[in-house]
């Protein structure tokens, strides 16, 4: 544990931008601590005037050094046009969170190219490319410190006042001043324990207040409290409301509110479509759509009608 919290300590300092844009995950920690630091440009393209979050991937390709034998994502082509939302659904595996760890290129690709805004992201600074990317990981960690300071760490010069209204369209204002110090209340290490509800909201005032281009959402798998799971899905639908979205899908909720469903399958795009497409075309969609109804608690028949 002791070496855990000095590594961490380490990267932070080194990385506080990468970690500002991504708030921590242990899988980032993990990614960040591996040696896998991917060459910058010596003359980076400078970001548009005003950044519009067009993502395209195209014909994408990439294995894990590793592994060269075998494809992590193969000849994988997606345009996600300014402001909408992409769910990337498919069994474990299938390269989801590959493919979201390529946008923030802790690897970069080995054939094909992802473009923001045009622009080839290997051509951007590390730090221009991430300062246009959230996350909001599926278990947030917070660090160490008050609740006021984990929101403000999406836009250093936020003020009281701009950090409440985030919490606010966060859904979490309320859970928040009912704390016994507040928004001054500590949390993280020997801090006051929050729900893992609690934690998302928070995480989502976080890139509600740093107003990102570019979303990358990985939804929680485990059932929150009825109460949080309502609110991080309002406060989530408000989030990715005309932003760039990519969400690593596991509600139906979610995915009937997409604008396009990616089922990826061996690292492949294998169908895109909505919903109630996909429930036709794809059986490897059906498939997991049942899987997801099995689990959760909406009606596969309302959601078949939406
Ligand atoms: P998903 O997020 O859809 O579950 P991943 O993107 O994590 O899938 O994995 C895609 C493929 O890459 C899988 O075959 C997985 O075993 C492999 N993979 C993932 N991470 C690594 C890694 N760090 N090193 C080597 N192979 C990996
Ligand atoms: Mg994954």
């Amino acid at each position: 544990a002791v070496m855990v919290a000095a590594s961490v300590g380490a990267i932070s300092e080194v990385y506080g931008d990468l970690q500002r844009a991504a708030g921590a995950t242990e899988r980032l920690l993990e990614l960040l601590a591996a040696e896998n630091l991917v060459p910058s440009s010596n003359t980076p393209v400078p970001l548009p005037a005003e950044p519009k979050g067009h993502l395209e991937f195209e014909q994408v390709c990439f294995s894990y050094p590793s592994r060269p034998e075998q494809r992590a994502i193969a000849d994988l082509s997606l345009d996600i046009k300014p402001g909408s939302s992409v769910a990337l659904v498919g069994s474990s595996g299938a390269g989801k969170s590959t493919l979201v760890d390529l946008v923030l290129r802790f690897y970069d690709v080995q054939g094909g190219a992802i473009r923001f805004d045009g622009i080839d992201i290997r051509d951007l600074s590390l730090d221009d490319l991430r300062s246009q990317i959230a996350i909001v990981p599926q278990q947030p960690v917070l660090f160490t410190g008050t609740v006021a300071d984990n929101i403000r760490y999406g836009k250093p010069d936020a003020t009281l006042a701009e950090i409440e209204e985030a919490a606010r369209k966060a859904y979490a204002h309320e859970f928040i001043e009912r704390l016994s110090e507040g928004y001054d209340s500590f949390v993280g290490e020997g801090g006051i324990r929050l729900s893992g509800g609690q934690r998302q909201r928070v995480a989502i005032a976080r890139a509600i207040l740093a107003d990102p281009t570019l979303l990358l959402l990985d939804e929680a798998t485990s059932a929150l409290d009825a109460e949080s799971e309502y609110q991080v899905q309002q406060a989530l639908a408000l989030l990715m409301k005309g932003r760039t979205t990519i969400v690593i899908a596991h509600r139906l909720a979610t995915v009937v509110d997409v604008d396009i469903i990616a089922v990826l399958d061996h690292g492949k795009l294998v169908d895109t479509g909505n919903h109630a497409e996909l429930l036709q075309s794809s059986p490897l969609y059906a498939r997991w759509a049942s899987l997801q109804f099995d689990e959760g608690s909406s009606s596969a028949d309302e959601l078949a009608t939406v």
